[in-house]
């Protein structure tokens, strides 16, 4: 044996580890550094009026519709507020349910509390993404929406998801934080939906630190959207509250997107294509170079074409051996994780307790069953997220990168699968 595991004091495969997978931020440059700059010096970081507003946000809302074929697109604070943003735009609120994934970030059911609505989990299947046909079978009378989640790239099945929400006469909102510029049959995920929502998070394909956007083609909806992110405000176009919307008025809150964070949006959005390229790229040979191997498998990818190519999601055989070669990856200098440490959403405790910010732990308290989560409510998403081991990839990895993560994967399979 002339080879040790770096976990067990050998050389690891690499010297350095992996760029960090940050796609969007790995990016920044004089493009991001010039449009920061416009509305610097031209001291205007509002998007409804200052010295002489740039219309940043207004560009970025742009070439989002644009992109993606919506007729509305709404810049906002981050992917959680567009996720508020979406339900309270579609009405949705106490006493309401809202289905959501079981394999999501915590963010997906806390915004569905934050509106007020309860979450309800669906199990997920091989893509493990929302098994579409959880939607008829979770469906009640007090089931207003589904939120679709797209984890790390791979599209939802989004025909039998419409169909299914069609039939049961509730909304769909896509919560394409971590898939941004994917696609299902050639069209871009978060336009199937009512809304498809963005978030511009670090971690995210595109990033401006913090930040997000919402997507849809329904006027009432936007315009409800445009109201509720801007403390229920008639604006006029230069900026100011109109006086003679009595009859619509509502409470909104703040979830405006500044000018500062407009700019390198629009920039980060015209390298979308680019990073999704690369990732794609990087991804296949990776992928066609590991895949022989016994012992690890694929989550199945929904369409190849449309997944944006971010993340290398390998199942192993046990949870036990996931651990630890994601462990003993990550020791070669190949950063290996597993997603969500491998749990459901709902097992958190805070989802499974119900544990509110509110009082009488509202809104659980606003029906007249109680809503109750337990363990074996989705038995295939408890049963495989936590054989998951998972690379992300980083647009600018090197063909020495690739051939370094192929080397690492083979090197520690050998010895622990
Ligand atoms: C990151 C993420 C969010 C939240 O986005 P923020 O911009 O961080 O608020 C929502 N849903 C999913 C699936 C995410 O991955």
């Amino acid at each position: 044996m002339d080879e040790i595991l770096a976990i067990n004091g050998g050389k690891p495969v690499r010297e350095k580890p992996l760029l960090s997978a940050y796609p969007g931020a790995s990016l920044y440059g004089e493009e991001e550094k010039k449009a920061l700059m416009e509305v610097v010096d031209r001291k205007s970081p509002f998007r409804y009026y200052g010295f002489d507003v740039a219309n940043k946000v207004a560009a970025f809302e742009k070439m989002l519709r644009d992109k993606t074929g919506s007729k509305y697109a709404l810049g906002v604070t981050s992917g959680t507020a567009a996720l508020v943003v979406a339900m309270k735009a579609l009405g949705i609120g106490p006493g309401d349910k809202v289905i959501v994934p079981s394999n999501t970030f915590l963010a997906t059911p806390g915004a569905v509390i934050t509106a007020g609505a309860v979450p309800v989990f669906a199990d997920v299947d091989d893509s493990m993404n929302i098994n579409p046909t959880e939607i008829e079978r979770l469906c009640d009378s007090y089931t207003k929406a589904v939120i679709t989640v797209p984890i790390l790239g791979n599209p939802c099945e989004m025909d039998k998801i419409t169909a299914a929400a069609k039939k049961c006469n509730i909304a769909v909102i896509e919560d394409i934080a971590q898939s941004s510029g994917s696609k299902y049959k050639g069209r871009y995920c978060g336009s199937f939906g009512d809304v498809g929502c963005f978030s511009l998070q670090m971690n995210k394909i595109l990033t401006t630190g913090d930040g997000g956007a919402i997507i849809t083609n329904n006027d009432i909806v936007y315009e409800r959207a445009v109201r509720y992110h801007d403390q229920g405000m008639f604006r006029e176009r230069e900026g100011f509250l109109s006086m003679n919307a009595e009859d619509d008025i509502f409470v909104g809150q703040n979830y405006r997107m500044s000018e500062l964070t407009g700019a390198v949006a629009l920039e980060q959005l015209k390298k979308l294509d680019y990073i999704i390229e690369n990732l794609r790229r990087i991804k296949k040979i990776i992928k066609d170079q590991i895949k022989d191997i016994d012992g690890i498998s694929f989550r199945r990818i929904v369409d190849e074409d449309g997944d944006t190519g971010g993340t290398l999601f390998m199942m192993l055989p046990d949870e036990k051996l996931s651990v630890k070669f994601s462990e003993a990856l990550t020791a070669e200098n190949i950063s290996c994780g597993r997603l969500y440490g491998g749990r459901p959403v709902y097992t958190l405790p805070q989802i499974f307790n119900q544990k509110t910010v509110d009082r009488n732990g509202f809104p659980f308290n606003q029906f007249s069953e109680k809503i109750e989560y337990t363990m074996g409510m989705c038995p295939y998403v408890e049963e495989h997220l936590p054989k998951n081991a998972t690379i992300m990839l980083n647009p600018l990895l090197t063909e020495k990168d690739t051939e370094d993560i192929v080397k690492g994967i083979r090197k520690v399979a050998k010895y622990i699968l």
